[in-house]
């Protein structure tokens, strides 16, 4: 298959719904295989299946991201079913909206180990396989929430912001061995992570406030994770693309 992913193999972890099944979808149609990684099992089995039946290559496997043993499998399982690994996205992810006194232990022990440990770890088993590929392209999904500061969220802002110097710190790392790690900070994008999370009258004070006046789309943010894990980004890494319709701008 020809495209701007031809003979790639991506991993993408949250990949059965939101913005990690637009990057299937868009990454596949573009010519990857495509592993799809999630503790969602009927739906990413649906969206490998949907992947298929438009012509591309999907798989999907279990994958807890918290669990070290899940993400040995999940690589073993992308090398054993496409022939190796060029691309992962660190995609899955959770949001609690709880400010710092509210954040109970076991709140910030959840989000940490998700957003945080979740992407370490996907980094730590994926670089041993990029390398044998002979390079690769780790795109780590953050967030604005990585990049400034709001009156709640505690624990999610402090798992953005850590997966933002993860990002840096490996990108300079793994340089030389030509795996770029770059990360993306989406603003608010429709998904269920926001309807389930964010009350509708917030939604429409971050739209007022957001310079383009609206929510993004998952589409709109697999368009540049598509770019990361493509070679049109090879000189890119250590670095930051920010898709929020302007509003970290002012
Ligand atoms: P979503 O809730 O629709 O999707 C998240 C996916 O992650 C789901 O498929 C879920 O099953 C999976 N997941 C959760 N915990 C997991 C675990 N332990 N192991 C494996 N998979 C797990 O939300 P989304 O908006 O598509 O979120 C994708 C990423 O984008 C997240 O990292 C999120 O923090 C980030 N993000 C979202 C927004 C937004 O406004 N939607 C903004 C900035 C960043």
């Amino acid at each position: 298959m020809s495209g701007r992913l031809a003979n790639k193999v991506a991993l993408i972890s949250g990949g059965a719904r939101g913005q990690g099944a637009a990057e299937a979808r868009a990454f596949a149609r573009e010519g990857a295989k495509v592993m799809i990684g999630d503790i969602l099992d009927a739906e990413a089995d649906q969206i490998a299946a949907e992947i298929e039946a438009a012509g591309g290559a999907a798989l999907s496997v279990y994958l807890d991201v918290t669990e070290e043993a899940d993400w040995r499998e999940a690589v073993a399982a992308t090398v054993r079913g496409f022939g190796k690994l060029n691309i992962l996205v660190n995609n899955a992810g959770i949001l609690r909206m709880e400010g710092l006194e509210e954040t109970t232990l076991e709140i910030w022990d959840d989000v940490i180990a998700v957003n945080q440990t979740g992407v370490f770890l996907g980094m730590k088993h994926a670089i041993p396989a990029m390398r044998n590929a002979g390079g690769g392209s780790i795109i780590n999904i953050s967030s604005t929430s990585g990049l400034i500061g709001s009156p709640g969220a505690s624990a999610y802002h402090a798992s953005k912001g850590a997966v933002r110097f993860l990002t840096k710190g490996a990108a300079i790392q793994y340089a030389r061995e030509n795996i770029r790690v770059n990360s993306v900070h989406p603003g608010v994008i429709t998904t269920n992570m926001v309807t389930e999370n964010i009350a509708p009258d917030t939604r429409e004070l971050f739209e007022q406030a957001t310079p383009l006046g609206r929510e993004g789309t998952v589409e709109e943010v697999a368009n540049g994770a598509l770019y990361l894990a493509s070679d049109e980004s090879s000189y890119m890494t250590g670095s930051e693309l920010i898709l929020d319709g302007g509003y970290t701008a002012q």
